[in-house]
């Protein structure tokens, strides 16, 4: 333990972020970096706790109150050594993790609710280690001769392909989108991560071995027969990007999109590319319907392309600021969390459903919608029932859809394999991430549905661990 009285002497530090009116000007970045010396204070706040709650909390078994004590101490690249030994990419999670470690943490039990700043610590080490060029390429040894295709390159395929490569298998990463990254690349805005992070990572994977092949749409374009016929293994990493559709009169409007439609375009003006006919929000009232992680980055980036207002409506009533009684620590906690793209302008409106949308010449232009009450039931989850006379219109030019995701998209290489589905149409896995196709494994959201980066790095070690113990009858790979 790096100070034992520092949580007595130091409150949390709030992030730090730029100013709403700077941020709102350009895509970089609205979280600031922090300053060495006042992290060393928050990182003296951990009091290695003889059950590290932080660390159960964390998906990838973080080893935190370790690099806590080394931050602490000044020895900044064992600190990096520490925690590349669970995470192959901090600078993500870093950025883009809600950070359920820190739902966990004993420091932030109801008497102190001020958690150690685990995920401000965790991103300014990686920071820190690529400024200081530690981070460096770990080719294997020796190769093995086997060869591992990995299809789809989000969070949880890069990690598994990482994995494989530095024990030696030749691993081919395949992507069907122009660029590598998955939801890093074409999901998340620039502002919450700037894509440099992933091109980054990307050279060092490349001088690991691993080859990056884009454009390549396993199942389609490129059959899976010839992965099969190719490669010792298959590790499928395709996400879970079917969208929730809204069927309600005037969804075919013009004007009315997913959200992952809307994004990825201004990701790729964002990389440089030009986009015809881009989804833009410029002088529109926008509404965005559902209020999760895409709901948020579809007001950011609304804002950012100026739009004249932007409303966000969610079903569900607001969350309460602190933990209700059945959602007690260390639990995630069920509260309000205002996302950096809600301090930027537009308004969100709970417990409200969408009725249809009204057009002009097959445009949108206003949305109907109707407040909704959730009543409690003696058995099973509340039911949504309208308020009889609450109905109203806003004005709707852009509607973004953000409802979620229902499981992987439909490919025919499912049932070219044989592939088995679980009930919510998630590709099922064994405890070794092995489908029941033997040689075929599965990571990340295509077997888990949406979930988080973290989570996608988790499972892309686990799959890599399985993978090696498979070719190789044992394995020398850790995972969570
Ligand atoms: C807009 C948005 C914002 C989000 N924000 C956050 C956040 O802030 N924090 C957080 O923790 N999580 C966030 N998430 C969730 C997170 O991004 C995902 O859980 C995570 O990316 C899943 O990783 P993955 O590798 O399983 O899949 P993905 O990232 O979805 O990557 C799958 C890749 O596989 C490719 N692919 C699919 N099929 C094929 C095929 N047949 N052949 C070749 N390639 C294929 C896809 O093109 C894609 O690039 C967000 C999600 C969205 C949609
Ligand atoms: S639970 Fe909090 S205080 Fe305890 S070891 Fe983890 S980070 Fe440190």
């Amino acid at each position: 333990m790096g100070k034992p009285t520092g949580f007595m002497e130091a409150d949390r530090e709030k992030l730090h972020k730029r100013p709403v009116e700077e941020r709102l000007k350009d895509w970089k970045e609205y979280v600031l970096p922090e300053d060495p010396a006042q992290l060393k204070v928050q990182a003296a706040r951990c009091m290695d706790c003889g059950v590290p709650f932080c660390h159960q909390g964390c998906p990838l078994g973080n080893i935190i109150p370790d690099w806590n004590d080394l931050v602490y101490r000044d020895r900044w690249q064992e600190a990096i050594e520490r925690l590349h030994a669970t995470n192959n990419f901090p600078e993500f999670t870093g950025r883009l993790c809600p950070a359920p470690c820190e739902n966990s943490c004993v420091l932030g039990l109801d008497v102190h609710k001020q958690p150690v700043t685990i995920k401000q610590i965790e991103v300014s080490i990686i920071d820190q280690a690529w400024a200081k060029g530690w981070v460096k390429a770990m080719p294997p040894k020796a190769l093995t001769g086997k060869k591992v295709a990995v299809v789809g390159s989000g969070p949880a395929g890069l990690a598994c392909a990482q994995q494989l490569a530095r024990v030696g298998h030749k691993v081919t990463v395949f992507e069907r989108a122009d660029r590598i990254g998955g939801l890093l690349r074409y999901g998340i805005p620039e502002f919450k991560m700037e894509k440099r992070h992933i091109d980054r990572r990307m050279k060092q994977m490349e001088a690991e071995g691993v080859e990056f092949k884009v454009s390549a749409n396993i199942g389609h374009n490129v059959p899976i027969e010839d992965l099969r016929k190719n490669f010792d293994a298959i590790v499928l990493s395709g996400g879970a990007t079917q969208a929730r559709n809204l069927p309600v009169p005037g969804r075919e409007l013009k004007g009315v999109h997913f959200a992952m439609e809307y994004l990825p375009q201004s990701n790729k003006v964002q990389e440089g590319d030009k986009v015809e006919n881009q989804i833009h929000a410029k002088g529109k009232h926008v509404i965005v319907i559902g209020g999760g992680d895409t709901g948020a980055d579809c007001i950011g980036t609304a804002n950012r392309q100026g739009a004249k207002s932007v409303t966000s409506l969610e079903v569900l009533p607001k969350p309460p600021d602190d933990r209700a009684s059945d959602n007690p620590w260390p639990q995630w906690a069920r509260i309000y969390r205002k996302a950096g793209a809600h301090e930027e302008g537009g308004e969100i409106i709970y417990g409200v459903s969408t009725k249809q949308f009204l057009g002009e010449n097959g445009v949108v232009k206003k949305l109907q919608g109707v407040k909704v009450e959730w009543a409690p039931q003696s058995a099973g989850p509340p039911k949504m029932q309208e308020v009889s006379g609450s109905e109203f219109e806003i004005p709707a030019d852009l509607v973004l859809l953000a409802m979620g995701f229902l499981g992987p998209e439909k490919n025919p290489l499912f049932e070219k394999l044989g592939i088995e589905l679980d009930q919510r149409s998630n590709v099922k896995a064994d405890v070794n991430k092995m489908t029941n196709v033997p040689g075929v494994f599965v990571a990340g959201d295509m077997t888990r549905g949406q979930s988080l980066i973290v989570w996608a790095i988790a499972e892309g070690r686990q799959a890599a661990k399985g993978v090696d113990q498979w070719l190789m009858g044992e394995t020398t790979l850790v995972a969570p």
